[in-house]
């Protein structure tokens, strides 16, 4: 039985008051969704503290990782120092930074491969543009993501990573992917990656303008084991109420 989980993406946004606010907000949350907030790194562990001081139930997650463990490399922040901050969760290959940061596939093998290894769970995101999609090439072209990135992890990886698919045509636009194409998406994406973990016992969780108007249908069907949420996950209210439709 796969544990239903909601992720909140806050990208490039939030300040520590926002951190107190959804650790006092989600301390009496009681409902069987799990509830994981990924602030910027520098939030990880403003939130982590907030969220033990109110016995919160939320875990905590990293946006991004390096690629490597450690060295010269400025800026950069490792999966061991993620670890460190109480981070149980990170994405990786998210569509902002394969676009804006040159992030190809090996690279997100290798930073999730870090992610493992540091005992932390990788949320890999893979989906397609909307030309990809009006050519007919949606399936193949994800299908090649789960698998240029699946292909390079140990073999122990099973189970261990949560999949997302976010097409990109419905990340921060507006446009939700209709419950077919999410569906369908989601039975291939199990039956591609199945070569190379556990697929069956894998959460593939759907991402791209989810809001408490259409989460409830999207997380209803049968392949979809939870949400990766951008704008709606910077209100408490709005975070609850997609974490309900589940
Ligand atoms: C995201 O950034 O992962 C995302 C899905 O954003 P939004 O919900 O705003 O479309």
């Amino acid at each position: 039985m796969r544990k239903q989980i909601v992720v909140g993406n806050w990208k490039l946004n939030g300040t520590k008051v926002l951190c107190h606010q959804f650790a006092s907000g989600l301390a009496g949350y009681i409902g069987s969704v799990e509830l994981v907030i990924c602030p910027p790194a520098t939030h990880i562990d403003c939130l982590v503290s907030a969220a033990s001081a109110h016995s919160s139930t939320v875990s905590v997650g990293g946006q991004n990782v390096a690629a490597q463990s450690g060295g010269a490399y400025t800026g950069e922040v490792s999966a061991g120092m993620l670890r460190e901050l109480g981070a149980c969760y990170a994405i990786v290959g998210h569509s902002e930074r394969r676009a804006l940061f040159g992030e190809t596939s090996e690279i997100v093998a290798q930073k999730a491969s870090h992610l493992l290894e540091a005992g932390i769970t990788p949320i890999i995101c893979v989906g397609e543009s909307s030309l990809v999609r009006e050519g007919g090439e949606h399936a193949k072209f994800v299908g090649r993501q789960i698998t240029e990135v699946l292909s390079r992890l140990a073999p122990s990886a099973e189970s261990a990573v949560i999949l997302a698919y976010e097409p990109i045509w419905a990340v921060g636009t507006g446009n939700t992917a209709s419950s077919e194409q999410v569906q369908s998406m989601h039975a291939h994406i199990r039956s591609v990656a199945a070569p190379f973990i556990n697929s069956v016992a894998t959460r593939v969780l759907y991402g791209g303008s989810v809001t408490p108007d259409n989460a409830a249908n999207l997380l209803a069907l049968p392949d979809v084991d939870g949400a990766l949420v951008g704008g709606a996950s910077l209100e408490l209210d709005k975070f609850l109420a997609v974490a309900g439709g589940c």
